[in-house]
């Protein structure tokens, strides 16, 4: 594995070459606040929260850190200069605007210092920022069941004409990704709700437990996921402690 050295705030992090800002530096334990960004999806460059400033030879720049790798030794990285203080907080104060009541904007604006959106018309019961992590996610998955539709104060994520779509298999992946906690997805007895539809939920082969989809399980097994290893999470922590208390009992 190729690495490379990065100074962050004046930290040296050694880094793999090509890794992401963002992720050097929360494996070096600074925060850097971001909103579209999962550790299990590439960089989306949508929130630019995270952006630092970087500084590579006699060139500093404001880079979006989830998007931005270390391909070279001796990038300077600083993640709280007043210029980025100054360009997070008309950031943030666009986010308050977008979703006043949501519960994870709260939090963030809070985390990161106060704002001022009075020259931003606000929204009203709006709780999607337009992160993109959703589509993103269903894309990943390989449905592409949701999009971005309309335009200015009307845009959303919807199935194609607010419509079930036949694409979607109710993996809920969109929903788990989603920061805000938007996308509506309901589990129960047996069904799942989620874009207006309804999925029957099928049972662990281990536990009992509803854990997956009927569609879901037809996409895996389509993908060449072996049949047995479709064990609900719980069942795969229990099975993998199993296996390593063999291993040190041995
Ligand atoms: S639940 Fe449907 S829309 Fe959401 S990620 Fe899965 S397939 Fe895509
Ligand atoms: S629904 Fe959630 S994940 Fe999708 S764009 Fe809106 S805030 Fe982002």
């Amino acid at each position: 594995m190729d690495t490379v050295k990065v100074i962050i705030n004046g930290k040296e992090c050694i880094a793999e070459k090509g890794q992401f800002l963002i992720d050097i530096a929360k494996a070096n334990r600074i925060g850097i606040p971001h909103i579209c960004h999962h550790e299990a999806l590439r960089g989306l460059n949508s929130c630019r929260l995270c952006i630092v400033e970087v500084t590579e030879g006699k060139r500093t720049r404001v880079v979006t850190s989830c998007a931005f790798p270390a391909m070279n030794d001796g990038l300077v990285v600083e993640t709280n200069t007043d210029r980025i203080k100054k360009m997070r907080k008309v950031l943030l104060s666009l986010l308050r605007a977008e979703a006043p009541d949501n519960a994870y904007v709260t939090k963030t604006i809070k985390a990161f210092g106060a704002t001022d959106s009075s020259r931003y018309e606000m929204s009203t019961g709006n709780d999607c920022i337009m992160c993109g992590l959703c589509v993103k996610a269903c894309e990943e998955v390989g449905c592409t069941a949701i999009a971005t539709v309309n335009r200015g104060t009307t845009k959303k994520i919807s199935t194609p004409y607010d419509m079930e779509s036949s694409d979607c298999i109710g993996c809920g992946s969109c929903a788990y990704v989603c920061p805000t906690e938007c996308i509506k997805m309901e589990d129960k007895d047996g069904i799942r709700t989620i874009w207006g539809k309804e999925f029957k939920l099928l049972q662990c082969n281990v536990c009992g437990g509803y854990y997956i989809t009927e569609e879901q399980r037809e996409h895996l097994l389509k993908r060449n996921i072996p049949e047995e290893s479709l064990v609900c999470e719980r069942c795969k922590k229990e099975h993998f402690s199993r296996e390593m208390v063999k291993v040190f009992m041995k």
